[in-house]
């Protein structure tokens, strides 16, 4: 029932995901694995640019199953939204991601990210008490709260009353806010206004045909502009080539994020930042 793509990760087909008695069990089997100890994180430098020096890393979770091997998140995340395990499993992403982060802080490696930015999903966000999960992980790793960035999606936020609360309150807590994946879901400019955002995602399907003259381009560079604006940090998303990157820098781009500048890894390097032909 499961094919392997790319030889790395396993995905559950369609017809797979559709059968509710699959999901259940796929779901029971995301409970067991938390309790096993079968997720881990892995880690993906955010880059300035022209520098391309490590600015900071996202957190992204990944399972291995003991049969199956890698399950993407794609595959999985969507369950243990839907039958709520994504809560615990999102508060352990939490402390994982903070503990591995002051670990960093605390060695005072030069080199070492500033910033650890983790995805909470929209199920989290509707929890009332998810501010203060954001306030025990914070006390309890040492983390300070200007270290962390917590990233959701447009979609998130509309779709739950409670979660520009939550928001606020996170905020309050004075970690930063990443609207992710950005120009893919009921985007508004006016949500921008409206919600506490630091930070703007430009999610990679605008990335992709940068080189190309066209709507793309137009969109990003709109990007750029109204972050500057609104005094909001773009991210430029899924970063592949050096001639993006270069379109990027040229548009006024000073963060970035791709498989040019690292893929996500368990242990990533922070030492070696890449040449563009733009940089200084
Ligand atoms: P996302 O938050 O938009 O994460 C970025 C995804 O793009 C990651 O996939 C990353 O590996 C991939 N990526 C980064 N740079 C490139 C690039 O240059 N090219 C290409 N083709 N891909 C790139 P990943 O790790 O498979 O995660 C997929 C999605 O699963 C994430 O999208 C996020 O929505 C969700 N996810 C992953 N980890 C977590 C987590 O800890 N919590 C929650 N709630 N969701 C997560
Ligand atoms: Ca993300
Ligand atoms: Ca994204
Ligand atoms: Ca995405």
């Amino acid at each position: 029932a499961a094919k392997v793509t790319g030889g790395r990760h396993v995905r559950y087909t369609p017809e797979l995901d559709a059968r509710s008695s699959e999901q259940a069990s796929l779901g029971a089997a995301l409970r067991c694995a938390l309790d096993e100890g079968q997720f881990f994180l892995v880690y993906q430098p955010i880059v300035a640019l022209p520098s391309t020096r490590v600015a900071g890393v996202e957190a992204l979770v990944r399972w291995r199953h003991p049969v199956h091997g890698l399950v993407s998140p794609a595959d999985f995340v969507p369950v243990a939204e839907h039958n709520g395990l994504i809560v615990e499993l999102g508060a352990w992403i939490l402390r994982e991601a903070c503990t591995r982060m002051e670990s960093w802080r605390r060695a005072d490696d030069a080199s070492a990210p500033a910033k650890m930015s983790v995805n909470v999903s929209a199920r989290q966000l509707s929890e009332p008490d998810f501010a203060q999960v954001v306030a025990t992980v914070l006390r309890e790793t040492g983390l300070p709260a200007s270290y962390l960035a917590l990233e959701v999606t447009e979609t998130a936020v509309f779709d739950s009353t409670v979660a520009l609360d939550t928001l606020r309150a996170v905020k309050a807590l004075g970690v930063r806010i990443a609207l992710d994946d950005f120009g893919t879901g009921h985007s508004s400019l006016g949500l921008l206004r409206t919600a506490p955002v630091d930070i703007l995602k430009v999610d990679k399907s605008f990335i992709d045909d940068l080189a190309v003259p066209g709507a793309q381009a137009a969109i990003v560079t709109a990007l750029i502009d109204v972050s500057n604006h609104l005094g909001l940090t773009a991210i430029a998303e899924g970063v592949e080539t050096p001639e993006q990157a270069e379109r990027l820098v040229a548009m006024g781009y000073r963060f970035a994020q791709g498989y040019l500048f690292g893929r996500p890894t368990p242990d990533p390097d922070f030492a070696a930042p890449l040449a563009l032909a733009t940089a200084e």
